[in-house]
């Protein structure tokens, strides 16, 4: 068993995509098991992306993504890690194969709809820069 944290990012809440995400993880025999929305700042944003801190699209990267609200999860089964990046496709839309959610729904390589933990070192990190213990069930 393997936990992961997924982000709907601000483009995908907007274009309505919660539920698609959600759904598409659960048919793949994913478990949901710590959900929440909320908005982070460009200073939490810059923290939750400290390792791209010295690429070029940091800036633009965190202030897209404390430009409005994210839904936040824990995403727990026999290899969420890789499951989750199986189902929302390469970085680049572009790049993405087909029925992946950033093929169906990315608009270009910064707005690609989601995140997905790429290691469990980033998951270690990832999973409790927003969710308590007490939070995942
Ligand atoms: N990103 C970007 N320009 C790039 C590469 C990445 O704007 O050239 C953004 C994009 O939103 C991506 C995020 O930065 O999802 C984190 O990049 P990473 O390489 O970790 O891609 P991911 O793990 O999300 O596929
Ligand atoms: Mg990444």
């Amino acid at each position: 068993m393997e936990q992961t944290l997924s982000i709907v990012k601000p483009d995908g809440v907007k274009k309505n995509l919660i539920g698609d995400v959600i759904r598409r993880f659960e048919k793949n025999n994913l478990r949901i098991v710590a959900l929440k929305m909320l908005r982070v700042s460009k200073k939490e944003a810059m923290g939750f992306y400290i390792v791209h801190k010295d690429k070029t699209f940091y800036d633009s990267l965190t202030s897209f993504l404390s430009e409005g609200p994210v839904v936040v999860m824990v995403v727990e089964g026999d290899r969420a890690i890789p499951k989750v990046r199986e189902i929302m496709g390469a970085t680049n839309p572009k790049d993405a194969a087909p029925g992946t959610i950033r093929a169906d729904f990315g608009s270009d390589i910064e707005h690609n709809i989601v995140h997905g933990s790429d290691s469990i070192e980033s998951a270690s990190y990832e999973i409790p820069f927003f969710f308590s213990t007490l939070e995942i069930q």
